[in-house]
C-alpha cells in the first residue's frame, strides 16, 4: 500500500514512513493511493466480532507489508486493553433510531485515545525495530495533548512535546497533560491559541534542518494512521445496526476534520453510509464552506466546546484533495491562498464535498440548552462537543435511516460547563479520581518559533 501527498510533490511512502513522518515535505497531508475495499459478505462476518477483531480487519489492508500480522494484532489489543468499557466503542439509544456511540471510555476521556493508543504501540513497535528515536511534536487544543502524553509516557524511543494554548484548556484536560511524571513527556503552555500552536507544529515540520536534528515525527490528526484507527468505530457500529443491509448516517462534532474524514473513508470501503453531517460550534468555518460561502478564516472564539475551536482545519485538505479530482497542484495552490486568509471552492468540487457531507451549527446557548434537553428526554448527560452533535444530528435524521452520533468526550472531562447547563456535575471515573491531587509540571512559553525549537533541543533525552 502506497500513501501520495495531498499536495503532489512529495515521495510516495509506504504505511510506516507515512506514520513516522506525518506532514508531507510538500506540506501536505498522506493519503492512501488506492482505498481497499470491504464486500457486503466482508462488512457483514464482522457482525458480533470483538472491537480488536473488527479493528484488525478493517485496517490490515491499510498497513500492507509494514507490520505482520502478529505485530499488528499485538499492537491493537495493547491498545484498547486500557478502556473502561468492554465494548470499547459502546452504542445507546437516544430515541426511536437516533444512537450514541461513546467513544470516552478510554484512559483520557475523549475519542482521541482511539487512535493514539494504537499509534503509540505502532511507534513503539516500528522504532524499536529500526533501532531509531523520535521527538513527537503537537499542537492540541486539549484533547491529543492528553491523549497523546497518555499514549506515549514512559516509552524508551519516543521524546514528546505537547503545545496548548495557556488558559484555553480545561482544568481536566491540562492536568491530564500535566501530571504524567515521566521524563519524556513535556507539557508547554503557549500564549496564543489553538491555531498559534498548530502553526508553530506546522512551522517546525518546515524548518528541515531542525526537522532532521531533533528527529521530529508528528502524531497530530493530520498522522494518516489517526485517521486510519478512527475507521473502525464506523464499521462496529453500523454493523451493529444492522449493515450492510441497512443504511446508516453519522453526525460528527468536528474541529480538524480528522473524525469525520475517517467516515468517508468507511464510506468508501463499501460501509453504506447516507449522510455525514459535519457539526461545528460557532466557529464554523467548515459549515460556512460546505454551505457555499468559501473557506475564510475568522477568528476563533472561545467557546464551551474548546476542541472544536478551530478555524483552520487541517484534515479538510484531505477532503479538498478527492474533491479537486486528486489534484495536487491545485490543493497547494488554494492553501497558498489561505495563507493570506482564504479561498473560493470551485463549483465541480462543492458539488463533490455537498454530495458526501452535509453540515450544521450550534450557538452557545443552543449547545448548554441542548445539554439539558437531552438529559431531560434521555437520561444521558452530554459533554458539549457530543451535546452540538446530537443536536445537529437530530436536525438531519430522517425517518427511516437511524443517525448515529459520535460522542467524542465524557461530560467529566468538562464539567463546570456540564454543571452549568444541566444543574448535574459528573463526576470523573474512578480510576482517575486523584486527579486534582497529582502534582503539575508545565512550561509557559511564547508564540515565538526559536524560543520553542530552543526549549525542544535542550529538554528532550540526547
Ligand atoms: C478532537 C475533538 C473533536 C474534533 O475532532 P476532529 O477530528 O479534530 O474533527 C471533537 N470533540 C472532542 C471532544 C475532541 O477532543
Amino acid at each position: 500500500m502506497r500513501y501520495v501527498s495531498t499536495r503532489g510533490a512529495a515521495p510516495e511512502l509506504s504505511f510506516d514512513e507515512a506514520m513516522l513522518t506525518g506532514l508531507a515535505r510538500d506540506g501536505g497531508l498522506y493519503v492512501p493511493a488506492e482505498i481497499p475495499q470491504m464486500s457486503a459478505a466482508d462488512i457483514k462476518a464482522l457482525a458480533g466480532l470483538p472491537y480488536e477483531e473488527v479493528a484488525f480487519r478493517v485496517m490490515r489492508p491499510f498497513v500492507g507489508e509494514a507490520f505482520s500480522d502478529e505485530d499488528f494484532w499485538g499492537c491493537i489489543t495493547r491498545a484498547y486493553a486500557g478502556f473502561g468499557h468492554a465494548a470499547r466503542a459502546p452504542l445507546k439509544q437516544l430515541n426511536e433510531n437516533h444512537f450514541l456511540l461513546e467513544l470516552f471510555h478510554g484512559p483520557t476521556l475523549a475519542f482521541k485515545d482511539f487512535a493514539m493508543q494504537l499509534i503509540g504501540q505502532l511507534f513503539e513497535t516500528e522504532l524499536t525495530r529500526r533501532g531509531e528515536k523520535v521527538t513527537i511534536v503537537g499542537a492540541t487544543s486539549g484533547d491529543t495533548g492528553s491523549a497523546a502524553i497518555e499514549a506515549f509516557r514512559g516509552l524508551d524511543a519516543v521524546d514528546v512535546f505537547i503545545l496548548f494554548p495557556h488558559g484555553r484548556v480545561s482544568e481536566v484536560q491540562r492536568r491530564q497533560m500535566t501530571t504524567p511524571s515521566e521524563a519524556n513527556v513535556h507539557a508547554l503552555a503557549l500564549d496564543g491559541d489553538f491555531d498559534d500552536c498548530q502553526a508553530r507544529v506546522k512551522d517546525m515540520f518546515n524548518d528541515f534542518a531542525f526537522r532532521d536534528a531533533v528527529g521530529l515525527a508528528g502524531v497530530n490528526s493530520i498522522n494518516w494512521a489517526r485517521v486510519l484507527a478512527q475507521v473502525v468505530y464506523y464499521f462496529s457500529s453500523a454493523v451493529s445496526l444492522g449493515a450492510p443491509h441497512r443504511e446508516v448516517s453519522f453526525t460528527v462534532p468536528t474541529g480538524n476534520f480528522g473524525d469525520i474524514f475517517a467516515g468517508y473513508i468507511a464510506k468508501r470501503m463499501g460501509l453504506p453510509i447516507d449522510k455525514l453531517v459535519v457539526a461545528t460550534n460557532q466557529n464554523d468555518i467548515l459549515h460556512r464552506c460546505l454551505t457555499g460561502q468559501g473557506y475564510h478564516k475568522g477568528d476563533t472564539i472561545p467557546s464551551i466546546s474548546p476542541s472544536m475551536d478551530i478555524q483552520v482545519s487541517s484534515n479538510f485538505e484531505r477532503a479538498l484533495f478527492d474533491a479537486y479530482g486528486r489534484d495536487g497542484k491545485a490543493v497547494a495552490q488554494l492553501m497558498d491562498e489561505l495563507k493570506q486568509g482564504g479561498f473560493e471552492v470551485s463549483q465541480g468540487a462543492l458539488q463533490a464535498l455537498q454530495e458526501i457531507y452535509s453540515s450544521g451549527r450550534v450557538s452557545e446557548d443552543e449547545t448548554k440548552a441542548a445539554i439539558g434537553v437531552w438529559l431531560k428526554s434521555s437520561g444521558e448527560l452530554l459533554c458539549p462537543h457530543s451535546a452540538i452533535g446530537v443536536q445537529v444530528g437530530e436536525d438531519q435524521r430522517e425517518a427511516a435511516i437511524p443517525m448515529i452520533t459520535l460522542a467524542t468526550a465524557h461530560p467529566a472531562k468538562f464539567p463546570a460547563a456540564v454543571e452549568e447547563a444541566s444543574g448535574v456535575h459528573p463526576p470523573l471515573p474512578p480510576r482517575m479520581a486523584d486527579l486534582y491531587d497529582r502534582p503539575e509540571r508545565v512550561t509557559r512559553i511564547a508564540n515565538d518559533l526559536a524560543a520553542i525549537e530552543d526549549h525542544i533541543r535542550d529538554a528532550r533525552a540526547k
